[in-house]
């Protein structure tokens, strides 16, 4: 097909919400007061993770899920926030619970710790041990994490076929790449799973069929790495300084867009490609938790 198709996560993220909010007036309909309900815990608060639970609780009214944002002071201990969690675990009215990270907290938090002791039926970020070890066996049937997810469904969209495809990662940490290779890998993509140690990333781009990018490294990814006709997904957020913005900033990916989509079939702008598909696919998760026990609720 013709080079330069924009993928914009913001039109189908857009989908996606109106879909689900039809699912959730739906279930409230067949089981008369109920209602999804999301808890966001912040410990401590930094200005970013601010402004992303913000659009979370925006995405979450828009839908009709009830989102709780809870606010615990700096001073909370790892004792006290497993406590927490344990009583949002055995809540009948809550059906995900996300951890914001990270934790900006006066005592030492082992995070980890904290995001597995989020109950893996409520873990709406995909991020716990159980649901992470799910995924990496080929299991599906837990919850995915949020931004991989958005990826894949990126990836849908494009048409492109991917089982038998060359799909090559940049990237693997535990929220983005790590997740990314392991869905496309169960997809029946050919992975390759490139890293800040891999030796000549240009010549492992150039097989892929389906680019992921998710390093974190602003626009290194050029035109002349991208073969003709790859689907390119880029994750990258990264703030760069710029004169003709009155914030003397903006944002880039981690590939160099203009020269990239002259080259791939569909390209990922930023913004407006992954960064809106991660809180889409939240919201799925959680009305995926809701109907997962509005189902148990009427079996009963
Ligand atoms: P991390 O810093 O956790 O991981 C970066 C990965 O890229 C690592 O595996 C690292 O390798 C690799 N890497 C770094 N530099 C290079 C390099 N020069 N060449 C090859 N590989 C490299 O980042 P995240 O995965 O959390 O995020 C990646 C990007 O995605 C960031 O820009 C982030 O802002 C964005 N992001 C976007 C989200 C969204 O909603 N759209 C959500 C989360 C992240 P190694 O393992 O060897 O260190």
């Amino acid at each position: 097909s013709e080079a330069g198709n924009i993928l914009s996560g913001t039109e189908v993220a857009n989908e996606i919400r109106s879909a689900l909010k039809s699912e959730v007036r739906k279930l409230c309909e067949e089981l008369p007061g109920f209602k999804p309900g999301l808890a966001i815990i912040q410990v401590g608060g930094r200005e970013d993770s601010n402004v992303y639970i913000r659009m979370k609780m925006k995405a979450a009214s828009q839908i009709g899920i009830e989102a709780t944002h809870i606010k615990l002071p700096r001073t909370i201990t790892e004792a006290e926030l497993l406590i927490k969690l344990k009583n949002l675990n055995g809540d009948p009215s809550i059906h995900g619970i996300i951890v914001q990270m990270p934790l900006d907290t006066d005592n030492p938090v082992d995070s980890h710790l904290i995001t597995d002791a989020v109950a893996p039926e409520k873990d709406v970020d995909g991020l716990n041990t159980i649901n992470e070890g799910r995924l990496a066996v080929g299991d599906l049937s837990g919850f995915l994490p949020c931004t991989p997810n958005g990826v894949f469904e990126l990836i849908k969209r494009s048409g492109v076929q991917i089982s038998g495809s060359q799909a090559v990662v940049l990237g693997r940490s535990k929220i983005v790449g790590t997740p990314c290779s392991e869905l496309l890998k169960w997809h029946h993509a050919t992975v390759t799973v490139c890293h800040s140690k891999t030796k000549y990333l240009a010549k492992e781009t150039a097989k892929a069929d389906i680019l992921v990018v998710a390093i974190g490294q602003p626009e290194m990814v050029k035109g002349d790495w991208i073969k003709a006709g790859a689907v390119v997904i880029d994750c990258g957020i990264n703030s760069v300084p710029d004169e003709t913005k009155k914030s003397g900033q903006k944002l880039v990916g981690d590939v160099a867009f203009e020269e990239a989509k002259k080259v791939a079939s569909y390209i990922t702008p930023v913004p407006g490609g992954v960064g809106p598909m991660t809180v889409a696919m939240l919201m799925k998760n959680t009305v995926q938790s809701a109907q997962r026990s509005a189902a148990r609720l009427r079996s009963t």
